[in-house]
């Protein structure tokens, strides 16, 4: 764990968090000092800035960004973000986490990340496609099926993937399926895609409670945020048992501490555009939400959420991370000393990539296999991973998010060294 205190704007720039945790483990592994430099700087940046026809006529500059940590074991793999505060190191931090995330889960990929600095609620479906395009255009030095492959995040969705799919092949001349992951099941998606990060969420929260000998019969489960991942993170809780006592969203949440109806939440949601005013619950503020009693705390809208200000008020048995980067290194000091178990987020929301990389494999062969074929490898996979994580937990001495990324960071630190410093 990081051992200096920072200033509050430190305390939430992900880049400078990515870089504490890298340092942390680069001690825990006795990382040698020439790899530990090549880790810490991204290998390759693009900046673009591009216009877009607005409906109302004139257009409008965006600016965008992709990022490349590192490509050591494999092409690089990444969401693209379409949100108005992204920024530059953001999604240097995305990359970052997403190369120690392919490596913990051992598929042969190395991180990246894009974004593009844009409220896409308030963009009209043709000016959201036109952006999709244009951005896709100036990024594609980058990208390519060998070489990048996006994947949805934040504020992005399958139809942005189809419009990524098709903008680069209509440039090629050719249909690339394999160049964007998280696409509609029609045109070269997997199965199982859609709600494998929530999945995951709770395939590894199972792990996690197996190691304390209780299962999610019960429990009662708080989601922020109830988007891709929070909203199927909380089906798959409330189908296996567990009791889903608050969710929210951006604009606010809703309790019930009995529990909430979530396939009903999930229908109410989809017609309202938000969880607000769901019948039979209470509102209650997306701060305090944080801070409500409960047996696990799922964090899955956007980074910097547990930090020094509230992480003495989480009441939460458990942490796990559907989100990159909720918890600041402050915070995790501060939840430890608590003796409040962190499940990180590299390890948490593995298994959207994971079938992510499911997904790229059967556009290679286009040989596509069912949603049980997946859903048995990705539990296969996340398994794996858990038991490597809580084993390096107890080599190290350490607590999760050092053991997680000290398996990632090794794999990674091993392929640099193998690979040797070219030229
Ligand atoms: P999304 O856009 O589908 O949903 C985000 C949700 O968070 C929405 O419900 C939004 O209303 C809510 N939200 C935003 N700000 C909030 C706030 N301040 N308080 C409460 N709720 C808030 O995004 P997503 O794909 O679900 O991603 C969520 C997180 O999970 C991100 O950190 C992302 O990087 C991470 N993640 C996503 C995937 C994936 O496959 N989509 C995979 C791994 C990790």
């Amino acid at each position: 764990m990081p051992e200096k205190m920072t200033t509050v704007a430190e305390e939430t720039n992900p880049y400078q968090n990515a870089l504490r945790q890298l340092e942390n483990v680069a001690r825990v592994l006795n990382l040698d000092d020439s790899i530990h430099g090549v880790l810490q700087k991204p290998k390759r940046e693009l900046t673009v800035h591009f216009p877009v026809s607005m409906d109302g006529g004139g257009t409008r500059m965006f600016t965008g960004y992709r990022v490349q940590h590192n490509t050591g074991r494999g092409p690089a793999k990444g969401g693209l973000r379409f949100h108005p505060d992204t920024d530059l190191d953001e999604v240097r931090a995305l990359a970052m986490w997403m190369t120690w995330k392919c490596a913990l889960v051992n598929i042969p990929f190395g991180g990246a990340k894009g974004g593009v600095v844009c409220d896409p609620k308030s963009l009209s479906p043709a000016e959201l496609e036109d952006l999709t395009r244009r951005y896709t255009t100036e990024i594609s030095p980058l990208i390519g099926p060998d070489a990048d492959i996006p994947a949805p995040d934040v504020g992005t969705n399958g139809q942005i993937m189809a419009w990524i799919m098709d903008t680069y092949s209509m440039h090629r001349g050719h249909t690339v399926p394999a160049v964007v992951t998280g696409k509609p099941v029609s045109i070269g998606g997997s199965e199982g895609r859609l709600d494998a990060t929530g999945l995951g969420v709770v395939l590894v929260t199972e792990e996690a409670l197996k190691r304390r000998r209780e299962t999610l019969d019960a429990q009662r489960v708080v989601v922020q945020g109830f988007g891709n991942v929070g909203g199927a993170a909380a089906r798959y809780f409330h189908r296996h048992g567990a009791r889903v006592v608050a969710v929210s969203d951006v604009r606010g949440g809703i309790h019930n501490p009995q529990g909430l109806d979530v396939p009903a939440l999930v229908s109410h949601a989809a017609r309202s555009g938000s969880v607000l005013g769901f019948p039979g619950s209470d509102p209650i503020s997306g701060a305090a939400l944080l801070e409500l009693p409960c047996d696990i705390l799922v964090p899955a809208a956007l980074q910097g959420q547990i930090t020094r200000a509230n992480a003495d008020k989480i009441q939460a048995c458990m942490v796990v991370e559907g989100a990159n980067g909720p918890t600041t290194p402050d915070a995790d000091l501060i939840l430890r000393e608590r003796g409040i178990e962190v499940v990180p987020d590299v390890l948490a929301n593995a298994g959207g990539v994971t079938v992510s990389y499911f997904e790229w494999v059967q556009d290679l062969q286009s040989f596509f296999w069912t949603e049980e074929e997946v859903n048995q490898r990705l539990a296969r996979i996340l398994s794996r991973a858990s038991a490597e994580v809580w084993a390096a937990a107890e080599t190290h001495k350490t607590d999760l998010r050092t053991a997680a990324y000290a398996v990632g960071v090794g794999r990674v630190a091993e392929a640099i060294r193998i690979r040797g410093i070219y030229p």
